[in-house]
């Protein structure tokens, strides 16, 4: 299995990108959210307490997990039920690489879950970055160079090992000589290295987006 062979099959069910990585523990990321909940910057989302072992390596949940193919759906492309329309694309392009795949090895798990999205302790967004998709923002959220951060992400977990052949970019990479996210943001959440929910309008009633809307890389696609 190639990634060449992943990208054009992702496409085809109707992704809008895709990139690949190594299962692994991400051990920096884990020092990182360690160290964010014992500041009790998670506010009260007490889940991120809770599954440490998996969320920091997804071979916790997927045993034999070799590699993690990511993939990116626009807002756009997703309706109303992102949920479900990303999930039926993840077991489309399962299915289609299934048939493609002609090594003679399972590519899933058999015993195990391993189309995920948005439903598992799993850090996606890492994982986006990893596999080439794009950079942390200083609105700490996930920016596609084309596609913006209006994006969902889904994972679906190989059995095989496959080459990751795009870079990884730092945090803030894209976002040279631009603060329009710090300035705009009502409840002051932006602008040190870790997000604090509790200062975040969003995480308090799910009304503001507005780091996302002042982003370029956003306004660019209106
Ligand atoms: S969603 Fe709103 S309150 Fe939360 S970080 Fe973004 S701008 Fe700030
Ligand atoms: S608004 Fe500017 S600083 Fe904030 S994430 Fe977008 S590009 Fe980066």
């Amino acid at each position: 299995m190639t990634y060449d062979v992943i990208r054009q099959s992702a496409l085809e069910v109707g992704m809008d990108d895709v990139g690949v990585v190594p299962a692994q523990r991400w051990d920096s990321d884990a020092v990182f959210m360690d160290e964010w909940v014992a500041q009790g910057l998670h506010g009260n989302m007490s889940y991120f307490e809770r599954n440490q072992a998996k969320r920091y390596d997804i071979r916790e949940l997927v045993p034999d997990a070799k590699t993690v193919i990511v993939t990116l759906l626009t807002y756009s492309h997703s309706g109303h039920d992102y949920h479900r329309t990303l999930k039926s694309k993840l077991y489309e392009l399962k299915q289609t690489l299934a048939e493609q795949c002609d090594c003679g090895q399972e590519l899933f798990s058999s015993d195990h879950q391993h189309i995920f999205c948005d439903s598992a302790p799993v850090l996606e967004r890492r994982m986006a970055v990893a596999a080439g998709l794009g950079f942390i923002g200083k609105n700490h959220q996930l920016i596609h160079p084309q596609l913006g951060s209006r994006v969902h992400i889904g994972e679906l977990v190989l059995q095989v090992e496959v080459e990751n052949t795009k870079p990884a970019l730092s945090f803030g990479t894209g976002c040279e000589g631009c603060s329009r996210c710090i300035e705009a943001c009502p409840g002051q959440a932006l602008g040190r290295a870790e997000w604090d929910a509790r200062r975040c309008v969003a995480y308090v009633t799910h009304k503001c987006e507005i780091c996302q809307q002042v982003c370029p890389y956003n306004e660019k696609l209106k």
